[in-house]
């Protein structure tokens, strides 16, 4: 998921200087779970902006689930709000980047309503684990190559992102030579590889990527999925663990 923080509120406001009203958006997904863009930091935001004399004019929650990011669900709630956006002085974003991107273009291209906008966080890229804290594991390369390195990636891990490692410097207990508090990359491949019998992979010699491949912005297309079927789904799955 898109790790993120919610900016100094000083930027914030600097950012919403000569805007009166303002509608706030959050956002169902990793905005939810970082705790930038749930209903609680939406009015909490909204608190500390009113304080400051401004009018927020709608607030848009999102509930778990629904990611502003994902159009499909997210436009919904923007239609349902149409009035406000039309009105407000600047929209502000309780998403990263992304969301706030797709979010202005549907305003912009689908609704006609061309506003400033801006996201109250700074997104700081992927990371995993949870359900308090998070690490970095994929930058999104474009080309995984965790098959050969153990089922853990160099370009996140090393902290020199080296496709051929180590580097040489791994200290005597096993720590990374330019951050001493965590373990060596390499060498945890090296040992992850040993111990599911494929160690022959180590020595192979990664060619450079092509980062040329990576071109931005990057374009997916697929198949649609059936969104109320994945709702039913959603449904009668929370139903089977009792939830
Ligand atoms: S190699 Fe690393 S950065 Fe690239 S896709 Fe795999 S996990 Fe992500
Ligand atoms: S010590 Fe290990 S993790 Fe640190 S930069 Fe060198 S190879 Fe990468």
């Amino acid at each position: 998921m898109m790790g993120q923080k919610q900016k100094p509120f000083e930027e914030i406001l600097e950012k919403l200087n000569g805007k009166k009203k303002i509608v706030l958006m959050g956002c169902g997904g990793c905005a939810t779970i970082f705790r930038t863009g749930d209903p609680v930091a939406i009015d909490n935001m909204a608190e500390k902006l009113e304080k400051n004399g401004k009018e927020i004019i709608a607030k848009i929650k999102l509930p778990f689930g629904v990611f502003c990011c994902y159009l499909p669900m997210s436009s919904q709630f923007l239609k349902m709000h149409e009035k406000e956006l039309s009105e407000a002085d600047a929209i502000l974003m309780m998403s990263c980047g992304d969301g706030t991107q797709a979010v202005r273009a549907y305003l912009d291209e689908e609704m006609s309503i061309v506003k400033p906008i801006f996201s109250a966080n700074n997104a700081l890229g992927f990371v995993g684990e949870g359900p308090a804290n998070f690490i970095e594991k994929c930058m999104g390369c474009g080309d995984c190559i965790l098959a050969d390195t153990g089922g853990i990636c160099p370009l996140t891990q090393c902290s020199k992102g080296l496709l051929n490692g180590p580097c040489g410097g791994t200290t005597p207990e096993g720590k990374c030579e330019v951050d001493p508090e965590k373990d060596c990359a390499w060498l945890q491949i090296y040992r992850r590889l040993e111990k599911i019998g494929e160690l022959d992979k180590f020595l192979k010699i990664r060619e450079p990527k092509d980062w040329g491949q990576a071109t931005r912005p990057r374009r997916l297309s697929v198949e649609p999925i059936d969104l109320m079927e994945k709702l039913k789904e959603l449904k009668a799955t929370l139903e089977s663990m009792g939830v």
